[in-house]
Order: structure tokens, then sequence, then C-alpha cells
């Protein structure tokens, strides 16, 4: 019987729910149990693609071509299991499925409500993740007592009926907060959100207290005696340099073997974490620091660019260095000269983005790259500007495209998919999830990765114009990456450069702890021999 532990969060949002149902995921994974794990998110998005970055953060794709919540991301990068749009879940999808099973008559004239048929569809789509699992983490997102998150807390709810309350563990965490005028740490805003809880009829088992300080033992005492769980079952997550270190902090206290006590596995075997703790200990004797500058339109949310920040943190790892990232808002560059905001950076990453707003920005951090020598990645739209820079500053194209001008220039250097055109710049018809590129042999790529063929994931609707390779190559900028099966150009690299790369897919998608990406790697040894040079 596969098992399900239900992560809950309670006061406030953003207390680290998605790191701590990670942290079990890979502790479970690492003593040998199957695990995997689902985020329940009760927005109204059928998913996150068309949400703005500003608000949501970044959009994680999963290699099956789904737009999901960032929370993903850490699951992939802590249990290192390929998930797929199976592994998220929004209200949005939820009301869908439903709608359009009654629009086909599927409830045989039933009156559709609530309660039963949108909390058994969430149900089923919970149950279906766990069919080959010994456990199935899932995250609920919100805050307990928020109005949209009732029916998932309805559903795991009834759950505990369907298939045995000895099967569900019930994990809520919460914040503790210190208050500096009396110097103290307050759990009556646990005990309100744990009330809020076992009023819909949902006891919690584990309590997870997010806090500054350590939750002492007077502490977990008194949250223990007013929300009916044992001492034994309050744990703390107190806040950490670094959310890797999370699995080891909760471990240290027991965490997961309570967590399989109370499902009734067996908790006889340790966890193997010995890959996990090697990267901490190189992440603990870094020497050194490079500066590589993040040039994006989203720079104000921390969260919008979240899988770049991690795989350059990971490269900087496998390199020994502590890699800065110097977030420059692109359309800044576009206001001044570049050299004054990019002449103290060792390296320049232009990551993904939608629509027109600062692309002119991009496009000049590209040019300051290839005139300046400096070592420049571009990802997604990274790699188009710097295609069109090239395009205007090296081959004369002065009409060359700024992206959302394909009308006005009859053969854009990069253009819409299949011929579509100016249409939203976000939604269904984009190029989504993992495809195939076939490697040149002796280029830079095929030696950074070290095989012919590879497959990456994607999400974009505008591509390189193909009646273009001859006269860019011809020029330097050589196809490196082409996809077996649509033809489409996937990396370009710039010969008389030190290391200029663009990828028309999301490499930071796939980089994990222990396993880097090797893209990501070898700029950051680019980025460094650059430093070295300098100093
Ligand atoms: N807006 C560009 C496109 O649709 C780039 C997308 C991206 O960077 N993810 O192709």
């Amino acid at each position: 019987m596969t098992k399900y532990v239900f992560v809950t969060g309670g006061v406030v949002s953003s207390l680290g729910k998605g790191i701590t149902a990670a942290s079990l995921g890979i502790l479970l994974k690492k003593r040998g149990y199957k695990v995997s794990i689902i985020k329940m998110d009760p927005y109204i998005n059928v998913d996150a693609g068309a949400i703005s970055p500003f608000q949501h953060g970044e959009v994680f794709v999963t290699w099956d071509g789904a737009e999901t919540d960032l929370d993903l991301g850490h699951y992939e990068r802590f249990i290192d299991e390929a998930i797929t749009g199976e592994n998220s879940c929004t209200t949005g999808k939820v009301y869908s499925a439903v709608i359009q099973r009654e629009r086909s008559g599927g409830y045989n004239g039933a009156t559709v409500q609530v309660i039963p048929h949108i909390t058994n569809e969430i149900q089923d789509r919970i149950l279906r993740v766990g069919e080959d699992k010994d456990v199935v983490i899932a995250e609920i997102g919100g805050t307990v007592g928020d109005i949209e998150g009732l029916p998932f807390l309805e559903a795991i709810r009834q759950l505990a009926g369907r298939i045995g309350r000895e099967n569900i563990l019930y994990c809520h965490v919460t914040l503790v907060p210190y208050i500096a005028a009396s110097g103290e740490l307050k759990t009556k805003p646990t005990q309100h959100s744990v009330n809020e809880l076992r009023r819909i009829g949902i006891q919690p088992d584990i309590i997870v207290c997010r806090s500054q300080y350590p939750v002492g033992i007077e502490l977990r005492e008194k949250i223990g005696l007013f929300c009916s769980v044992m001492p034994d079952c309050v744990f703390e997550a107190m806040d950490s340099d670094s959310i890797y270190r999370i699995p080891g902090i909760l471990h240290k206290q027991e965490f997961d073997t309570m967590v399989l006590r109370k499902l009734g596995l067996d908790y006889s075997v340790q966890p193997d974490m010995s890959d996990w703790n090697s990267f901490l200990e190189k992440y603990d004797s870094l020497n050194g620091e490079i500066t590589v500058a993040l040039v994006g339109k989203y720079t104000e949310n921390k969260d919008a660019y979240l899988s770049v920040n991690e795989a350059l943190g990971h490269a900087g790892i496998a390199n020994g260095v502590k890699v800065k990232i110097m977030p420059v808002e692109a359309e800044d560059l576009e206001k001044g000269d570049p050299q004054d905001i990019l002449s103290k950076v060792d390296a320049i990453l232009v990551p993904g983005g939608f629509g027109q707003r600062g692309v002119e920005g991009k496009i000049a951090a590209a040019k300051y790259a290839r005139e300046n020598k400096i070592p420049y990645l571009g990802l997604c739209l990274g790699m188009q500007v710097a295609i069109i820079e090239f395009a205007r500053n090296v081959l004369g194209l002065s009409k060359a495209n700024s992206l959302e001008m394909d009308e006005m220039t009859p053969h854009p250097v990069i253009h819409y998919i299949g011929g579509q055109k100016n249409i939203c710049d976000t939604g269904g018809t984009s190029r989504l999830g993992a495809f195939p590129c076939e490697l040149k042999k002796g280029t830079r790529s095929s030696s950074i990765y070290g095989s012919e063929m590879i497959s990456e994931r994607h999400r974009h609707r505008l591509e390189f114009n193909n009646q273009y390779i001859e006269l860019f190559e011809k020029a330097g900028m050589i196809v490196a990456g082409v996809c077996p099966t649509g033809g489409q150009v996937e990396i370009m690299e710039n010969r008389d450069h030190p290391w200029m790369l663009g990828v028309q897919f999301h490499p930071e998608f796939s980089s994990r702890p222990v396993r880097p990406h090797p893209l990501f790697v070898d700029f950051i040894a680019a980025a460094l021999k650059n430093s070295r040079v300098k100093n």
C-alpha cells in the first residue's frame, strides 16, 4: 500500500513547505524508498505558463512540457527524479477536467458539486501519482484558512476514509516568530493555524516550526500540548544559509525516522547521503568569488530566475568558486553605456524571457560580451538576442528584427515557429518540453557534453530562421546543435570568441547539486579564467 504524506502550511506563505517536502523526499529516497511528490496549487490558472514571473517567480518546465510552479524545480533538484505534469495539480486543472466530463455526460445526470466531484478528482490525481511508489509527498500550496485551498484540504481529509488513516501522515509547517520587544519566540500563531486545520477535520501528526532561533524543548512541549501532538513530533527548521542543508538539519532531529514510524514503515536503514554531503563539503570550502551579470527584466523578484541561479551556484561549487550573481535590469542597459554596468563582471548570462520590453538592453549585453570577449551564455531569448546582435553588427543586416517586428521585417533572423505571427507571447502553441539535439563534432558544445545526442527542455515560440545558417557560419557564428526531428537550430557558438554560446533550450532546469549541468560548469570555468586574466 502506497503511503501519503501531506504537507500543509500555516500562519504565512513562503515558509519553505516546498523545501520541507523536498527534503523529506530525498531522505526517504536515500533510504531506498520509491518516492514521488506532487504540488497542489489552489490558483485557478490551469498551469503557471501565463502567470507573470513578477507574481509567481519562475515557471518550471518539466521534461514532458508542463509549465509548473517553481517548487517542482526544488523537488527535481532534491529528489533527482524526472517528474512530469502529473506532479502538478491546480484548481484550474481539476475544474477543467470535471467540467469537461460533465459536458460529455460523464456524471449520469448528477448535480456536479465541490463535494464529492471536485474533491474526488483531486484525490484521483493524488492517487495516480502513487501508483508505482512507496511514498507520495503532496504539498498543498497556500496557507490553511485560504478560501481557495479548502477543497484540497477537504480532499485530503476524506482520503483518510478512502485509503485508511494509517496510510496517511499530515505534516503542518508553521511559523514560530521571534518578538524582539519581549525577546521571545511565540507559539500562538502555530496554535491558531493548527486549530484552523482541526476545524476542517485534520489533526496534524507532525509539526515543523520555521523560526529564526532554536525552538527549545519547553516550546515544543507547549506546542505539543496545545496542538495534541507528542513533543518529539515537533521539529524545528531554522533559517539556513543554504536550502541544501535542510535535509541534514531535519535528519539530525530524526524527522524522517518519525515520518516512517508514524506510517508503519521500516526505519532501520539510514539514508545514504554521501553524494549530497560531499556536495555540501565542497560548498563549505569555496575559494574566491566571481561575478556573473544576470541580464533580465524580472530581477526585482528574486525567484524569477530561480533555476538559473541554482544552476550557476551548482557550477560554481563544481569549480570551487563562489558565484556572485549581479542582477542587471535589461532596460538600464538601454539608457546609458553598458560599459558602466558590465565592466565589473567576469561573465554575462542572458536568461529566457517573453515580450519586447528589455530586448534592446539584452542585445546591448550581447554586443558588449562579443566585443570585449567576456564569456557569454544565452538561454533561449538569450541566444536569440545574441543572434540579432550578430546579424546587425557583424553581418550588417541593419533591419535584423527585434523579435516583435516580424511583420515589418520580411525575413527576420528570429521568427515565429511554423509561421505563427505576433500572437500573445505565451501559451499553448509554444514548443514545450524535452526534444533531442544532435551536436556537431568539433564544436565546443560537443566537447562540453561529451556526447553526440542530448535532450534538453524547451519553452519558446520563436526560433532561428534557418535560411541564414550559411551567412552566419561564414562569419563565424556556427550552428553547434540541431534538433534531428524538426531541424531547429538549438545551439550557436561564436567561433571567434573565447566563450560565447547560445542555446534555444533551458539547461537550467536539469542542473542538480550533485550533477551540475556541464554547460554551466564550463561557463563558470571560462568566467574564472577571465577573472584571473583580469586580475
Ligand atoms: N520569447 C522568446 C520565444 O518565445 C524566448 C522565450 C524564452 O526565452 N523562454 O521564443
